[in-house]
């Protein structure tokens, strides 16, 4: 009888197990976590927030000014401007949607060199030709040897041309391609790391994440937004990543136990006095 009851227990043990999965997937805040209260995309405060709930790592979009200074933007280019053909001066002093100034890399390194526990997912944007994105390339890993924060800083681009310079000036960092069009064995014979693609390329190539996991890439997926677009990618335990804008939900239906969401939520309920 004992024997049974220990198997019937093992079976629904093993049964159970494909659930636990679900928690292997990590979470990346997209451009920070800026729906926090007080922040906005790309702001340290969103740095901030994201590590403060918790979360595997925290995404940025990199660009260098025309007099080689790199600062931290989504969009090519700001009030009309294009940031690459613009020097720094011209951008210093814009403020960000929560009265952040826009920061530069290194301010940004800097912030992030606090939380040593969650990575800079430092996406190198496309810039005008070839050569440029090589020396830009070049000025951001540079900058990461410089403060020592190899290990927490991941590398993602758009372009291929970006992809390859980053594994040539630093093969042991991590490389994921964006753009969707490369299949996983071509990212592999490229010597690149990961896959790191928009959900709808995941959903039109369904076996590109299993056949990534079985050539020891990494696999994240943007954007997911919101709890129905998360739960649905808990289904695969072939994505190693979430890239969200929902971080917090993300977090709660990945780690519900977590401390820091624990404490976060303990926090927002106290009330004053
Ligand atoms: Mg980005």
């Amino acid at each position: 009888m004992k024997r049974t009851f220990f198997t019937t227990l093992l079976a629904s043990l093993l049964a159970a197990a494909p659930l636990s999965l679900a928690a292997q997937h990590k979470v990346v805040a997209h451009r920070g976590f800026w729906k926090a209260e007080g922040s906005a995309q790309n702001s340290l405060t969103s740095l901030r927030r994201a590590a403060e709930v918790g979360c595997y790592g925290s995404e940025l979009d990199v660009y260098r000014t025309i007099d080689g200074v790199l600062v931290v933007n989504h969009d090519n280019k700001i009030n009309d401007v294009r940031v690459e053909d613009t020097s720094y001066p011209n951008l210093q002093y814009i403020r960000l949607s929560n009265g952040e100034y826009l920061p530069t890399l290194l301010q940004y390194l800097q912030e992030g060199a606090r939380y040593p526990q969650m990575k800079l997912v430092l996406e190198i944007k496309s810039h005008r030709n070839a050569e440029r994105e090589q020396s830009v390339v070049d000025d951001i890993v540079k900058l990461v040897h410089d403060l020592g924060m190899q290990e927490q800083v991941e590398y993602i681009a758009f372009s291929r041309v970006v992809c390859a310079r980053v594994h040539e000036v630093d093969p042991q960092a991590k490389i994921a391609y964006l753009n969707g069009d490369l299949s996983p064995k071509e990212v592999k014979a490229l010597g690149w790391t990961g896959i790191d693609y928009e959900k709808g390329v995941l959903q039109r190539n369904p076996d590109w994440t299993r056949e990534a996991k079985e050539l020891g890439l990494e696999v994240n997926v943007w954007t997911l937004r919101g709890e129905e677009d998360i739960q649905a990618h808990q289904a695969d335990p072939n994505i190693d990543l979430f890239t969200t804008d929902d971080p917090d939900v993300a977090l709660r239906l990945t780690q519900p136990a977590s401390e820091p969401a624990k404490k976060k939520s303990g926090k927002s309920k106290k009330k004053k006095g």
